[in-house]
């Protein structure tokens, strides 16, 4: 079993000077704990990854870094665009694909993902592939077969079984609400994600492939989701822009 996982993605907030002052806050937190047994990830945007790759191996904080996104090509004429080359050297390890904010404000379809994540695993980036069904097709019941179409486009170019990746649910509906499925309707989609993974090759779902909740994620929500037995870890949007809020989630969720 690999350790349940807190991924904080920031979205298009923070500057380098508050990137590094948050990092200074996650050391200060770190310091107090015997032991971490989570892996936690940060997700600041582009601008701020290299300062925050440098400042956590100068600190020697036990902290990942991943990209928000990534562009399929190694390099070339796509002004605008950051390989996966460039994320790696930036010092992230893994890379946000196929966010619901991407595929709309975007125009990102499965067949762009699929492509992000094959170029992810290609520069050695751990993909932690976005899938989640909007209101209008929970309404409709269709949650579990947009999950799977999703699922299954996203990594239709991965080499099954072989590769490092992470998936995480994020219905649309709950990202920024304050809305939220029940734990029980999470761990449903979670398992129908783990099948999924069995039918398209995948051998074995952990450790291979961490399976993720995010949509509004809270202090107050955490625990409950979190004691699913497929649920590996929570990717945290709006709570995790404060580092105080993002640590008490992680304490609260792994049960410190
Ligand atoms: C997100 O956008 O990835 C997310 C989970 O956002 P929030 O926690 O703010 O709902």
């Amino acid at each position: 079993m690999s350790l349940p996982c807190f991924v904080a993605n920031w979205k298009m907030n923070k500057t380098v000077a508050e990137t590094l002052s948050y990092l200074t806050l996650c050391q200060q937190w770190l310091s107090k704990l015997p032991r971490l047994s989570c892996e936690i990830i940060l997700a600041p945007p582009y601008t701020a990854l290299f300062s925050a790759g440098n400042k956590i191996k100068e600190l020697s904080l036990p902290i990942g870094l991943a990209a928000q996104n990534l562009y399929f090509e190694a390099e070339g004429p796509y002004t605008g665009e950051v390989s996966g080359r460039m994320l790696c050297e930036a010092g992230c390890q893994y890379v946000i694909i196929g966010h619901s904010e991407r595929r709309n404000h975007f125009n990102e379809n499965d067949s762009t993902i699929t492509h992000k994540v094959q170029a992810a695993l290609g520069a050695n980036l751990t993909p932690i592939l976005c899938v989640g069904e909007n209101a209008k097709e929970r309404l409709e019941g269709k949650t579990l077969q947009v999950i799977q179409r999703q699922v299954k486009e996203g990594l239709s170019r991965m080499d099954g079984g072989a590769s490092h990746c992470m998936i995480a649910y994020e219905p649309i509906w709950a990202i920024g609400t304050g809305k939220t499925p029940t734990p029980f309707e999470v761990e449903q989609v979670h398992q129908k994600i783990a099948r999924t993974l069995i039918e398209i090759g995948f051998k074995q779902r952990a450790p291979v492939i961490d399976i993720l909740y995010g949509g509004s994620v809270s202090v107050e929500n955490v625990a409950a989701f979190m004691k699913k037995p497929h649920v590996d870890g929570m990717l945290v949007g709006g709570a995790s822009l404060s580092a105080e809020t993002f640590m008490n989630i992680v304490q609260v969720g792994i049960g410190a």
